[in-house]
């Protein structure tokens, strides 16, 4: 069974988390401003990495907060858990 550090609750069974999809995926500033091609792409397109992927994952079985999980998508081995911003308290 695949293990998961929540940043607050420690180490939990995998079964107790939603996996959010690929990390660091900002909203354009001005949608309006983009093309359907431009606009398709943010919804749509993810990199799909073989190895190392920063994701968001969700403790909805526990915490219920998001955070940030590298993870090698070939060994599914988590090099690091983090919190989404340094204002996030414990
Ligand atoms: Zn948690």
């Amino acid at each position: 069974m695949l293990l998961i550090k929540c940043p607050w609750c420690g180490e939990r069974a995998e079964t107790e988390f939603s996996y959010g999809g690929e990390a660091g995926i900002s909203r354009p500033p001005e949608p309006d401003a983009l093309s359907d091609a431009e606009w398709a792409d943010y919804l749509f397109m993810r990199k799909n990495p073989r190895g190392s992927h920063q994701e968001l994952w969700n403790h909805s079985q526990g915490c219920r907060r998001w955070f940030g999980v590298t993870r090698d998508t070939v060994t599914y081995r988590i090099e690091a858990s983090y919190r989404l911003h340094s204002s996030d308290e414990g």
